[in-house]
């Protein structure tokens, strides 16, 4: 994986100056979703930190290269599964990455995101109370839908249309921290819930649907740049290296600290501001053409992260320019690479 110098210190600052992460007691760790693009980073991040891995996934929007150099480890497995259906194996910890995160991908199935969101969250439930294992949810900030605050805190309920075509997503994700909480009220299940806002990084898929990819092998092809919208609307980008060190702190936490958590980096954009910075760091001839505005596309987003600095000592480091120049780098490799293979 290419990393700037400045991800690299992201990982160091946030992962291995914390022992307590090398907790021999979580050894055995379940990712589902492990195939995907925030799974695979995480089964490398958890395999480096001295951990058993069971990969989980159904190979619906992940994909066995992201996870090929791993297969020849003693300590990592992998069991393609629908977590729709139970399974049952030996863990001490498990994280639920298993949902389509695209809004391309998730809307071109609505009931089964809906399902993989809200009946694939009850399997592993259930599989940790047996197991008594630690379970990590990976949520999401469109919990808070539409947002009428900025920046958004966790104790922000949210404003999210229940039958708009995001909200096989969203309500989803809400009903999932639903179960979190009931089966840590109800069984004293040992939960841990993360709010994750737009992450990017290498391993995206480049027909994957969303803002960055989207941006970069557009730029790279030197296509028109497609901004649904006035492009006035704003996300905040998190470099993956960040993202999954935060993941990774959470774990180790003591059990009360059960979030919800907000994991994000702070720094807001607007869609024009993206592409044109993109354009520029590829040294692009694309024009930026304006679409038709997405159904419910939310028009702020930015994480309020004190809490994540407060309960995990975590923030993220990566500048967006040194993380999109690592992303560049990567979607560049691989599209050079397909070039060449037709
Ligand atoms: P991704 O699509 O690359 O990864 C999702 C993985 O889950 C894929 O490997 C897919 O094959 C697998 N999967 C989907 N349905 C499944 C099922 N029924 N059974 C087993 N496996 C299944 O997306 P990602 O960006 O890596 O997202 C991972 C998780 O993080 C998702 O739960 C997503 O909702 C959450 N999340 C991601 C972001 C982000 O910006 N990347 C933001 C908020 C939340
Ligand atoms: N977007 C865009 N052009 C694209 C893809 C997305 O302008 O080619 C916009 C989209 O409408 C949204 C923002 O970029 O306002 C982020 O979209 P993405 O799908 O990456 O994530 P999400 O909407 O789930 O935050």
């Amino acid at each position: 994986m290419t990393r700037t110098n400045k991800s690299k210190k992201g990982i160091t600052e946030n992962i291995l100056q914390f022992p307590s992460n090398r907790s021999k007691k979580l050894k055995k760790v379940l990712v589902a979703g492990g195939a995907g693009f925030l799974g695979s980073h995480l089964c490398e991040l958890l395999l480096a930190t001295d951990h058993d891995v069971i990969c989980v996934d159904d190979l619906s929007t992940g994909r066995v290269e992201n996870i090929n150099h791993l297969f020849d480890l003693p300590n990592f497995a992998f069991r393609r599964h629908d977590v729709r259906s139970t399974l049952n194996v030996k863990v001490d910890a498990i994280f639920n990455f298993a949902s389509p995160a695209s809004p391309p991908a998730y809307q071109a199935d609505p009931i089964g995101t809906l399902f993989t969101n809200i009946i694939g969250a009850r399997n592993l439930l259930e599989l940790a109370r047996r197991r008594d294992a630690t379970i990590v949810q990976a949520s999401t900030s469109e919990v808070y839908g539409d947002p009428l605050v900025s920046p958004q805190r966790e104790d922000y309920h949210g404003n999210v249309s229940p039958i708009g075509p995001r909200a096989c997503y969203d309500e989803g994700k809400r009903c999932a921290e639903t179960q979190f909480f009931d089966f840590h009220r109800l069984f004293g299940l040992k939960i841990k819930v993360a709010r994750i806002f737009n992450t990017y990084g290498p391993r995206m898929r480049p027909d994957d649907g969303r803002v960055v990819s989207n941006f970069i092998v557009q730029a790279l092809r030197n296509e028109p740049i497609t901004i649904y919208g006035s492009g006035l609307q704003t996300r905040s980008f998190c470099y993956v290296d960040d993202l999954i060190g935060g993941f990774l702190k959470f774990l180790n936490t003591s059990p009360d600290v059960t979030g919800p958590i907000n994991l994000g980096n702070p720094t807001e954009l607007t869609m024009i501001d993206l592409a044109e910075r993109i354009i520029r760091l590829t040294n692009s001839k694309s024009p930026i053409v304006h679409q038709l505005a997405a159904v419910d596309d939310p028009q702020r987003r930015r994480p309020d992260i004190s809490l994540a600095a407060a309960q995990l000592g975590w923030r993220p480091y990566v500048d967006i320019e040194d993380g999109l120049l690592s992303t560049i780098a990567y979607f560049d490799r691989i599209l050079r690479h397909a070039a060449a293979n037709n």
